[in-house]
């Protein structure tokens, strides 16, 4: 009896223990003590470099969590143009979103590049790339676009808790936020399916990389969980181009190594070792990506030829196909300073447009001085610059002026509307071969009408969201504005550096034309089956990949970054099961 009561208690704890590891998975504590150390480029040696199994070009949303994972097996090198994103108040809070957003300087974390449409736009310089500059908002990609990239669903749904548990949490949902989510019900834009990351139709809150306190959490951070003692991380290492072993005999020119400024502008270069299998990567993002593959020789060669840059593949895809999802923004005036939100609520509906809603500012001694940022969809709030006179000098100019306005006037929030899957497509042609400079982009916003029906359409649907009156506790005498003066405080609120037409309160396909701004979703350019294979490999070259959001054709999700981060984990295992098999075990 007392054998068998002894042998109960040995199976309730194995029970017990069984059941403990069963509740904390998925909840394993995190901590960045396992970061390796951010080195400059400088500290790379000329003489004798190491050679190694993957060098991977971009620390960003993609590249950090594809360097971490690859380490745990190879030895990796990874080069980032920008800095550390630790110490850095306006990447680590999130009340200084916008003043980020306004640093112009030569090593900002956000380079500032304006597309040949006239839309402000930017892009990330800093290690974890997008991740640091971001709004936040973190909502999966639907079902259907795994299945449509061909993404094996089972290590899709292991990689994106793995980026989960490491740096997303639930938020805190502000009172501008709720109003929305009660609009959007209250529009028709339901279910309400609760806090979700899945990507589902309704109205849903979503998971943020900022935690409670408002302290951003980056892709920089899922580093901690590589094998430090095999990953390099060099940060103000410009990769300048791609080398290539085109020896004669060789079917495909090989990608060996690369080569790289660091942050003395000294030149230096990198190599792989010998064996067939190790690659060069590039997650450089939606600009980086294809201005690197062209500045490498990869290209239309004619394009190539008009820079002096010798041709190693003529491909007339790379740059082409490049989008931005337009997004137009609804500005409401509110009766006291609104709690700073940025991006929590999101309505998706049936026709593709996805409502989501900004407010406020942050109140740090930084931010409450207004200085907001040109790049901010608020800066034009109170606009005294007539729209034809909107350079990008005199907004840079009014920004500046902006500094010395009460607080006050700063008062209120946005509704804001996203086309998914934009028909309008554009391109990226390089302007000089300095890498260091934005190419030019276009994007051809709103050129195919299904997009410009859809941006009616959301507008329409932002009209019935004010008209349920749930934005009447805050918004200042919202009841009492009509939507034509909505429209016309909006237009005001604009930004972009398109010029403005008198009917644009009249007629909504202008207003859409003329306050199209950009969400900063903008992608693809390294096209699947143009560009790239169906694993990222570089066409007509070997040991060369491409991995960020320049394969995509369509933005995933309502919002990218939780797909990308996801895609740099779910590409790294697969690399590893590729060269491993089951060895790999991961
Ligand atoms: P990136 O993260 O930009 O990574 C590319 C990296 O490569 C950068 O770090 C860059 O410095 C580096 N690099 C480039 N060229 C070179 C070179 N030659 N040598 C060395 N390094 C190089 N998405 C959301 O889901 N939610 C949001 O709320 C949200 N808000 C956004 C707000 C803003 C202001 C911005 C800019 C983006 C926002 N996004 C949001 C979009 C999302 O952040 C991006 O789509 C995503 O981060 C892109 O990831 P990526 O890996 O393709 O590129």
């Amino acid at each position: 009896m007392a054998a068998l009561s002894r042998r109960a208690v040995f199976l309730f704890k194995v029970l017990a223990c069984l059941c403990f590891f069963g509740f904390s998975q998925g909840k394993k504590q995190f901590t960045l003590r396992n970061l390796p150390p951010l080195q400059k480029a400088s500290s790379f040696p000329t003489a004798r470099p190491g050679a190694y199994d993957y060098i991977i070009v971009g620390g960003g949303t993609a590249g950090c969590p594809l360097a971490a994972t690859l380490s745990l097996k190879y030895k990796v090198l990874l080069l980032e143009r920008g800095g550390s994103p630790y110490g850095n108040r306006n990447i680590s809070y999130m009340e200084n979103f916008h003043i980020g957003l306004m640093n112009m300087a030569p090593d900002s974390p956000a380079q500032v590049f304006v597309s040949t449409d006239g839309v402000i736009n930017a892009r990330a310089r800093v290690l974890g790339g997008g991740t640091c500059i971001n709004a936040g908002f973190y909502s999966r990609a639907s079902s259907s676009f795994v299945q449509e990239v061909g993404w094996d669903e089972d290590l899709v749904n292991k990689s994106f808790p793995w980026v989960e548990e490491k740096i997303v949490q639930w938020p805190k949902i502000a009172p501008w936020q709720a109003a929305l989510r009660d609009g959007l019900i209250q529009a028709g834009v339901s279910p309400f399916n609760g806090y979700t990351y899945d990507h589902i139709s309704g109205t849903k809150v979503g998971g943020t990389i900022f935690d409670e306190t408002g302290y951003r959490h980056t892709a920089a951070d899922l580093l901690a969980s590589g094998d430090p003692n095999n990953l390099r991380v060099l940060l103000h290492a410009s990769v300048h181009k791609i080398v290539f072993n085109s020896r004669q005999g060789r079917l495909k020119p090989r990608a060996i190594g690369v080569q790289f400024a660091d942050e003395n502008g000294r030149l230096h270069q990198a190599f792989l070792n010998n064996n067939r299998d190790s690659e060069i990567i590039i997650s450089a993002g939606a600009i980086g990506s294809p201005q690197l593959l062209l500045l490498s020789g990869i290209g239309p060669k004619n394009d190539l030829k008009n820079h002096n840059i010798p041709v190693v593949l003529h491909n007339k895809y790379v740059g082409k196909g490049m989008a931005d999802n337009p997004m137009n923004s609804i500005f409401i005036p509110t009766k006291s300073p609104p709690r700073q939100s940025l991006i929590e609520t999101v309505g998706i509906t049936e026709a593709g447009v996805f409502i989501e809603a900004s407010s406020g500012f942050g109140q740090s001694s930084e931010s409450v001085h207004c200085h907001h940022g040109i790049m901010s969809a608020e800066i034009g709030q109170l606009s005294t610059i007539p729209p034809k006179q909107r350079t990008l000098e005199a907004a840079q100019k009014y920004a500046h002026t902006k500094l010395n306005l009460p607080k006050e006037v700063f008062q209120g929030g946005f509704i804001l509307e996203k086309i998914d899957g934009p028909r309008s497509t554009g391109h990226l042609v390089l302007t000089d071969t300095d890498v260091r400079n934005n190419p030019a982009v276009t994007f051809n916003y709103f050129s195919h009408p299904e997009d410009l029906n859809r941006c009616v359409y959301g507008i329409k649907t932002i009209e019935r969201i004010l008209k349920t009156n749930l934005f009447s506790e805050l918004a200042a005498n919202v009841a009492g504005f009509s939507m034509e003066r909505v429209l016309n405080m909006s237009v005001q609120a604009n930004v972009n550096l398109i010029p403005k037409h008198t009917n644009d309160t009249e007629s909504l396909e202008q207003f859409c034309k003329d306050t199209v701004i950009t969400i900063w979703h903008y992608h693809g350019g390294c096209h699947v089956g143009k560009v790239v294979d169906q694993h990222y490999r570089v066409l007509g070259v070997s040991g060369l990949r491409v991995v960020d959001g320049s394969i995509f054709s369509k933005s995933p999700g309502t919002n990218p970054q939780a797909t990308v981060m996801m895609m740099g984990r779910y590409m790294g295992v697969k690399i590893l099961r590729e060269r491993l098999g089951r060895a790999a075990g991961i």
